[in-house]
């Protein structure tokens, strides 16, 4: 049995919290923060991470955007 860290969604409302969450596949922290990036999630660590529906950024469909928020992604 592997471990493999998984990020959820912290934003919560008057209603409920957003409880979105994603598997990484990975135990390494870096590994693990990098992948949930290219997904479109925001990193900010304890109680603040962000999916891509709720990810403070700009413009996610910006091809700059992208480019200045995925700059660790390893392309290979
Ligand atoms: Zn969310």
């Amino acid at each position: 049995m592997s471990l493999s860290l998984t990020v959820h969604c912290d934003v919560s409302w008057t209603f409920g919290t957003c409880g979105r969450f994603l598997p990484t596949g990975t135990a390494d922290p870096t590994e693990a923060t990098a992948y949930v990036t290219r997904q479109g999630w925001e990193i900010r660590g304890t109680g603040a991470d962000r999916c891509p529906g709720h990810a403070h950024r700009p413009n996610l469909i910006s091809p700059l955007a992208r480019i200045h928020h995925t700059t660790t992604e390893v392309t290979s």
